[in-house]
């Protein structure tokens, strides 16, 4: 690698969404400025970037979905739309002067370990570089994913996914099939039909659906919350305690929730006169087995006359015509999927060679895990934000991503103690200890026994994104690095004896 020593930095943060974003302000509060954060696009917001299909907007309240150092006392709605969230994080970018950080254009070809370095050799569109330690933000839900359906190919119409909008096509006038009835297609089934000719809805599953208490935020509000920061304060809290009051329900008791499919029922009642549409409409399984939907728009838009349902998945396409499981035969101008993203076999990991030679991807082919949602053995020095098991049924992402951060300014703080060159290495006994707990409370939990197939669930049918808790138990797991869970790395040998246990006099040993 040529040049290897200019272009040697701290820290790499992988991605400008949330979580990278997120990443950076930490490491500037921290003191660290020896880091860049290497993006794909050419621009911040990650998967608000990429995400700008009609109807986009946060299923999470905004005053709660956004980062706690970062208040906006200006989001315009309880649940604001794309746009404004995409906005919001370029202000972040802006407020905490990330500019300077920014690699755009930089998209991630490989990472490699190197051991007797002890750094990390980056390969990108845009050139090398070697760095420390790795963040890697890249996100669940960055990458789409299109089924492959025969004959797709041969469909002459036009064809894009949720995630990659193409504002430059006309979907008015159209015949438009729309496959999937995931949170991004109850958003744009509502926000397409009243323009397009006609709009054939492929579902495969039935989701739950509630009402959005949505409401224009108003100017007083926003007055208040700007001139008295504890109003602000205040309104977050409530919105987080009363999502931290729902997790026991999710995770120990999936019966509880059998009140809310009541509600459900009812909300679809009121839209959709017509019963056997009512009934290809309701779901059988368990309210929560898969993320829970809130809509006030989608079961009046799938009620108009335009709109037409295939209860069954998209299987085959002719041409023209769209052929479902079912049999049912539909033509079509075009096809939005609205099938979601590689979420349990991440891209990223594919492209990251760890200590032993094999990629990420290759140690997690049996299922994702990492000690607290951050370090998989084997790949020193490695975090990830939003890893296994950090995701949420209920509440806002952006709670476990600054939780991930807390854990990511220890473990730089911990590296600090132990020496310029050292290395921490997830110990695999300790990142089994945490799967095999969470693993075990996993059975309990209304994803695992819901009676659903959801993308929570990897092809072992193992649930390795959802965390079986609150986001303040997860706050208090992952405040400090346990460095009785890591091996310690020092160059040339590369594997030089850990300190055993976490306390404070074992670091400060390391440190002396
Ligand atoms: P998703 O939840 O993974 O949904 C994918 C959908 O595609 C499912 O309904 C799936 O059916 C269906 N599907 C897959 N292959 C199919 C086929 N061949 N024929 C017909 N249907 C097929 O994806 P998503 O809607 O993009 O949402 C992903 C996640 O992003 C969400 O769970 C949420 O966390 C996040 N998100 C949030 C918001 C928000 O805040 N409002 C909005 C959008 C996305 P099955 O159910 O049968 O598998």
């Amino acid at each position: 690698m040529a040049g290897r020593e200019e272009q040697h930095v701290r820290v790499a943060v992988i991605g400008s969404g949330f979580g990278g974003l997120g990443a950076a302000v930490r490491l500037r509060r921290q003191g660290i400025t020896d880091f860049v954060v290497l993006e794909r696009a050419d621009s911040v917001g990650g998967t608000w970037r990429d995400n700008s299909y009609p109807g986009c907007a946060c299923d999470v309240p905004s005053h709660l979905y956004s980062f706690s150092f970062a208040p906006n006392p200006d989001w315009p709605r309880n649940f604001s739309g794309q746009p404004h969230i995409r906005a919001y994080l370029e202000r972040v970018t802006d407020i905490f002067g990330l500019r300077p950080h920014l690699r755009f254009n930089s998209e991630v070809r490989h990472l490699r370990w190197n051991g007797d370095a002890l750094h990390w050799e980056i390969e990108t569109a845009n050139g090398e570089l070697t760095a420390d330690v790795v963040v890697s933000a890249t996100g669940p839900l960055s990458d789409p994913k299109v089924p492959d359906i025969p004959g797709l190919d041969s469909f002459p119409g036009k064809v894009f996914h949720s995630a990659r909008w193409d504002h430059d096509y006309e979907l008015r006038g159209k015949r438009v099939a729309m496959i999937g009835t995931g949170a991004s297609a109850i958003q744009i089934v509502p926000a397409i039909q009243p323009e397009v000719e006609r709009l054939t809805l492929f579902q495969r599953t039935p989701p739950w659906v509630l009402p959005r208490a949505d409401r224009r935020i108003s100017a007083v509000e926003k007055w208040l919350h700007t001139k008295v920061p504890a109003t602000r304060a205040a309104r977050r809290q409530l919105l987080w305690g009363i999502r931290e009051l729902q997790v026991s329900a999710f995770t120990k008791r999936p019966d509880e929730l059998g009140l809310i499919e009541f509600l459900a029922r009812n909300h679809m009642k009121k839209a959709v006169k017509d019963p056997a549409l009512r009934a290809a409409l309701t779901p059988d399984y368990r309210i929560g087995c898969k993320r829970i939907l809130l809509s006030n728009t989608y079961y009046p838009a799938l009620a108009r006359p335009n709109v037409d349902l295939v209860t069954s998945g998209l299987k085959e396409v002719r041409g023209n015509t769209l052929i479902g499981a079912d049999g049912s035969e539909v033509e079509a101008d075009a096809i939005v999927f609205g099938t979601g993203f590689h979420v349990t076999d991440m891209p990223i990991a594919q492209r990251v060679t760890g200590a032993k030679g094999t990629t990420l991807a290759e140690e997690w082919k049996d299922g994702m895990a990492s000690l607290r949602g951050a370090s998989a053995a084997g790949f020193p020095n490695f975090l990830t934000l939003i890893g296994p098991n950090t995701g949420l049924g209920n509440s806002s992402m952006i709670l476990m991503i600054e939780a991930q951060l807390n854990y990511l300014a220890d473990y730089l703080r911990q590296l600090d103690l132990l020496g310029e060159k050292t290395a921490l290495s997830a110990r695999p006994e300790a990142v089994e200890e945490w799967n095999r707990m969470i693993q075990e409370r996993m059975k309990r939990t209304v994803w695992n026994t819901g009676g659903c197939d959801s993308w929570y669930l990897d092809a072992n049918g193992r649930n390795t994104t959802a965390w079986p808790g609150t986001t303040g138990e997860f706050k208090r797991l992952t405040r400090q690095v346990d460095l009785a869970e890591y091996e310690v790395l020092r160059p040339k040998t590369g594997t030089a004896a850990a300190p055993v246990g976490a306390s404070a006099d074992a670091r400060a040993e390391v440190a002396a």
